[in-house]
């Protein structure tokens, strides 16, 4: 029986890492948001990996704090270890990664959640969306409730349709044995959506109690922790971090998994989905990479409140039996006693070409999607694409502009871009090397890059908004002031270059120039520089990159103004591709199918090559005369 409930103005469908940041962004927007989940216990549930961040998703987080998201703040308040990894490398690839207390970081994102003004929390199942003439208009849920809304944003994660799977075990779940979501599918379809199935793995807990860490390396975190918000004051967190611990697979590993790959689900044709490449489980590595005598297995805590330990490294969906066998032949886990077997989960998701790049469905109007639902894999990824589809979810019901970033602002555009202009046939995940313009897209400057853009959105506060002009305007006068200080080549300078290895002044120079010098820094300099004003870290490390690596940056942004002219080329709605003389017939069906917003995107589409793009930008120019021509434009 449906009855007609409470109406809001954005429904949110899922609250996990895109969920909540979707909601979060429309209900700080003013707009009456009411978010739907299976589980109000397992909001911002970390059903996989205990940690946030790393290399370019690090990134990602510190974008989406940028941009005025939550969860960069959450992590830092739920953080057991933090570390800066790619420290020894370039400033591109420096990511920082922390380890979450699982439980606390889901706690503490539930209150956030639910002291939010404009936000309202439901635990229901949501098993139809109701639109008219392709236009949305609500949802219903499994009790038959019908909520009317403006806009919806399915961000489902891995639980449409969702089968945990491990040997022969098969069991209709989402993760941790939740409920998962069996009509939303159909529903879907029935739309015209395109769907996929993917397939995404994750390893046993193992009781803590029952390791032997003496066989173990211990890793432990930073002795100075940086936060990951932008809002962050780093001396609030120093406290006392857990360890994690690196052990390897062995031969014996290789040989119990190589004699019961029969058995393994996924190799005996059990499990349909595609799993994520860059995220393989043991038994895939096994076989993919023969040759490697080990594998690295990292032993990390799940939390304070738990002995439970992930097994990082050793996701799997062999059976049980196998699974003790297998963790039981690594070194320190000999008497493992395994708390919840590995498993891996298969689900429904989109094929995510069928968004615009604001995150809106190209068919139907008013509906938006982020995480896992549109096939990418990570909860950095997923909270990224939830704060873009909940910003952009509320743009539209604001009359405003949808706010697009791309691949040159930040890892958000590029992942976004990727998502919705190149076919992905797997878990999508992000890496620095998908970024061209990785040394502009540092985490370290992710405020510089997006925080204005956060401000006018109105994610971002007056105070703050204030507080990073001000850092750019010591940014700016720093850099000055070194460009203009000359140094003497005198004998206390001559000390200095000789203490740091670095070769003798001939003559006078600039402290930029000294700066410049690989075997010198901004603090090195200390002594020679007698008027330095005192500035914060933050300030002094923009100050030094933008100084060292001066010449690359300048490159970047010249290739930078390139890609811009064709991102700004854009591409008339109305255009036909089939009237366009000489293009060839596979680039015609592509980008009718595809309707590419501008030439940028239409050349980075698989199928269409530069000369398909050559006779378009030839075509388009015609396109133009004749309109301004016939007086329509
Ligand atoms: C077993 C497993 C292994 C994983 N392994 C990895 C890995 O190795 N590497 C990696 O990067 N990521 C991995 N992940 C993925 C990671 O967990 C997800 O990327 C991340 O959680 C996605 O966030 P999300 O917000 O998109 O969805 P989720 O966190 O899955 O949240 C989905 C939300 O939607 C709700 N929901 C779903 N359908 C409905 C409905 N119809 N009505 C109401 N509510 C609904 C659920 O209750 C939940 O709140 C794994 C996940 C699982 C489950």
């Amino acid at each position: 029986m449906s009855y007609i409930y409470e109406s809001y103005d954005v429904v949110v469908v899922g609250a996990g890492h895109a969920g909540c940041e979707a909601a979060l962004a429309c209900a700080r927007l003013g707009l009456n948001t009411i978010i739907f989940t299976i589980s109000m216990d397992s909001i911002a549930m970390m059903p996989c990996n205990p940690n946030i961040g790393g290399t370019s998703k690090g990134h990602l987080v510190r974008e989406i704090d940028a941009l005025g998201g939550e969860m960069g703040k959450n992590i830092d308040k739920t953080y057991i270890q933090s570390k800066m990894l790619n420290e020894s490398k370039g400033p591109a690839v420096h990511s920082l990664r922390a380890q979450a207390d699982k439980q606390e970081y889901s706690k503490s994102m539930r209150s956030i959640m639910e002291n939010t003004q404009f936000l309202t929390l439901k635990q229901a199942e949501i098993v139809e969306i109701i639109a008219d003439h392709n236009k949305i208009t609500g949802v219903k849920t499994f009790s038959g409730a019908i909520y009317p809304c403006r806009a919806v944003i399915l961000c489902t994660g891995t639980y449409l349709n969702a089968r945990c799977i491990y040997g022969e075990t098969i069991n209709k779940t989402g993760p941790n044995g939740l409920q998962a979501a069996i009509h939303l599918t159909d529903s879907l379809k029935s739309l015209g959506i395109e769907m996929y199935r993917f397939k995404t793995g994750t390893p046993a807990r193992i009781d803590k109690r029952s390791i032997d860490f003496s066989k173990m390396e211990e890793q432990v975190g930073d002795e100075v922790v940086v936060p990951f918000s932008f809002t962050t004051d780093p001396s609030t967190l120093n406290k006392e971090q857990v360890s994690c611990w690196l052990t390897y697979t062995n031969e014996k590993t290789h040989e119990i998994i190589k004699a019961n790959i029969h058995r393994s689900p996924l190799y005996g044709g059990e499990i349909k989905g595609t799993g994520p490449r860059y995220c393989p489980s043991i038994e895939d590595k096994v076989v993919k990479f023969a040759d490697k005598e080990r594998h690295q297995v990292f032993i990390e805590p799940e939390g304070n409140y738990t002995n439970e330990m992930y097994i990082a490294g050793m996701s799997s969906s062999l059976p049980e039996d196998v699974q003790y066998q297998m963790y039981r032949s690594v070194a320190g886990l000999e008497n493992a006693k395994i708390v919840r077997n590995a498993y891996a989960i298969e689900y429904d998701c989109i094929n995510p070409m069928q968004l615009k790049p604001s995150l809106e469905f190209k068919m139907v109007d008013g509906l938006f999607s982020g995480g896992q639902f549109n096939g990418s894999s990570g909860y950095e990824e997923a909270a990224a694409q939830g704060l873009m589809a909940g910003i952009n979810a509320a743009m539209k019901l604001l009359g405003k502009e949808p706010i697009v970033l791309d691949r040159s602002e930040a890892y958000i555009g590029v992942l976004i871009d990727d998502l919705v202009t190149k076919e992905t046939h797997e878990p999508y995940r992000m890496m620095t090397s998908r970024a061209e313009y990785r040394l502009l897209l540092r985490q370290d400057n992710a405020d510089l890059r997006l925080t204005k853009i956060g401000y006018k959105i109105g994610l971002i506060s007056e105070i703050r908004y204030q507080s990073l002009l001000s850092k750019e305007y010591k940014i700016e006068q720093e850099m000055k002031r070194l460009q203009n200080t000359l140094i003497g080549a005198n004998k206390e300078v001559q000390e200095l270059l000789i203490k740091a290895d670095s070769s003798p002044l001939n003559t006078g120079t600039t402290l930029a120039d000294l700066i410049r010098r690989p075997e010198l820094c901004y603090e090195l300099l200390k002594e020679i520089d007698k008027d330095r004003p005192e500035l914060p870290f933050d300030v002094i490390e923009q100050v030094n990159i933008n100084i060292k690596y001066d010449g690359y940056i300048k490159r970047q942004l010249h290739q930078v103004e390139q890609f811009r002219k064709l991102e700004n080329k854009r591409i008339p709605v109305e255009l036909d591709y089939n009237s366009v003389p000489s293009l060839r017939i596979e680039a015609k069906q592509k980008l009718t199918k595809f309707q590419p917003v501008s030439i940028g995107q239409a050349s980075r589409i698989s199928g269409v090559s530069p000369a398909d793009i050559s006779v378009l930008l030839v075509y388009l120019t015609q396109f133009h005369a004749s309109k301004v021509k016939e007086g329509e434009e």
